[in-house]
This record gives C-alpha cells, structure tokens and sequence, in this order.
C-alpha cells in the first residue's frame, strides 16, 4: 500500500462482528487489531474457525491430532485474551477446504445464529501474491453466505423450519489482504494487544510463519506503520469494504 493512497477512516463501531478465517491465528493477522479496539468499545465478536490447522507445523516430530488440539487450544487462548465472545470451530482438514454446499450452509448457519452487522474474512480475489487455498475458499465460501444465502429465508430453508433461525442481513464485509484497500481503522491503542493475542499461537512462533531475524510483533508493526502514514496516526488496518444496499 502507498503511503499517498488516502483510504476512508472508519471509525464507527458496530454492534456485533463475525471475523471468519481458514486456520488458527489467521484472525489475530488479518483483523486483530480492530477486533481488539471494537471489543473495547463493547462490539460483540464471534470467530468461526474453518479449519483445525492439523498441517501449520514444519515439526515432524507432532503428529496432526497432536497439532489440531494444541492448535485449537492456542486459538481459544487468543480469542479469550482478545475478549471474543464466541468461538465456533467447524473442523474442516487443513488444506482440504472447498467451496461446497455443506461449507456454505455452516457458514450461513452461523451468520444466522450470531447475527454479525460485519463479517471480516480474507480477500479471496487477491491477484498480486501468493496465497493459501483455503484461505480464497474461505473468503468465496463467505461472501456468497453474506450474500445472498444468509439474507433469504429459500435458501437453507431448514435453518428457519426446523432449527429455530431468522435470515440475517449483514451490512458489510471486510476483506483483509487485499490488492487494494479502501478503508483504515486506527489500530495505535489496540495493536500491542494484538500482537501479545498473536504470540498466544506458540506453535506457530517464532519462526514458522516470520522472516529470519524479525519478530511477529516487528512484522506486524512495520506493516501498520506503512499503512497509516499520511493518515495522522501511528499504526492502520486496511480492508477492501463491500457494503450492502439498504
Ligand atoms: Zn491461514
């Protein structure tokens, strides 16, 4: 992101957030900063958790069941160090998400049942680098639940008939790793709780997902600092914003 790239500061806060997201400590990444601040302003979060992260581990000495329950421990940890209200994992393998009926009527589910006024998920559009394949199924998965499947009472119409839910509009959707962002939030009093909900993953710390001779939290940082500047505070969180007609 360019510095000269003046984006839309947001800073109203909603009532409740969903951040939707493929493995363990993808949220903490992609959304962490804001959910911090909005969790402080009273947002009620819900993360939904599309996989259970049983290959993010470059130790052959763990066996994926011990690195799927470690993980969801870790992933329970940050969300409760973070203040998220709940936690719903669907358990899907890790490098097996696909965008199938069954993904798309869980997500709908549980857009229906939190009832989010935002989702965030990763942006499953990006084009300039590389990214994992569950996180663009998560992303596609989501936006099609968003809309319209979650909104229309036809479709998973046994949601409504038979478990007791409402269709559920949610008002927008919050792409992280975007190309090309179009809002900012400043994140200059929430990204150390952030970082410190980061660090909670200790599978994943401190080398499997970081550079050589940088730290998450100097990661995270450097990239915030490079987002605000021009924008009058220290360190920003971008994201390309869908927002739903009224
Ligand atoms: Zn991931």
């Amino acid at each position: 992101m360019s510095s000269d790239t003046k984006l839309e500061v947001v800073t109203a806060v909603p009532e409740r957030a969903m951040v939707i997201f493929a493995h363990p400590d993808d949220a903490e990444i992609g959304s962490g900063g804001v959910i911090a601040k909005w969790v402080a302003s009273g947002c009620e979060v819900t993360y939904v958790l599309c996989t259970n992260g049983g290959a993010g581990t470059a130790d052959r000495s763990l066996t994926p069941a011990e690195l799927t329950e470690r993980r969801a421990a870790e992933q329970r940890a940050a969300a409760d160090f973070m203040g998220v209200r709940h936690v719903v994992m669907l358990g899907y393998p890790d490098g097996g998400l696909e965008d199938t009926r069954e993904f798309l009527g869980d997500v709908v589910r549980v857009i229906r049942r939190h009832r989010p006024d935002t989702v965030f998920v990763h942006d499953p559009y990006r084009m300039r680098s590389f990214q994992h394949r569950d996180h663009r199924k998560a992303g596609i998965t989501t936006t099609d639940a968003v809309y319209p499947f979650a909104r229309d009472h036809l479709h998973f119409p046994e949601h409504v008939d038979q478990e007791g839910l409402e269709p559920h509009k949610v008002r927008e959707l919050w792409y992280w790793g975007a190309d090309e962002a179009d809002v900012i939030v400043d994140v200059t009093g929430s990204i150390d709780r952030q970082i410190a909900a980061l660090v909670r993953h200790e599978s994943q710390m401190p080398g499997f997902n970081v550079p050589a001779g940088d730290t998450i939290g100097d990661r995270v940082k450097r990239q915030a600092a490079e987002h605000a500047a021009g924008h009058g505070f220290t360190y920003g969180a971008v994201f390309r914003r869908l927002v739903a007609r009224r």
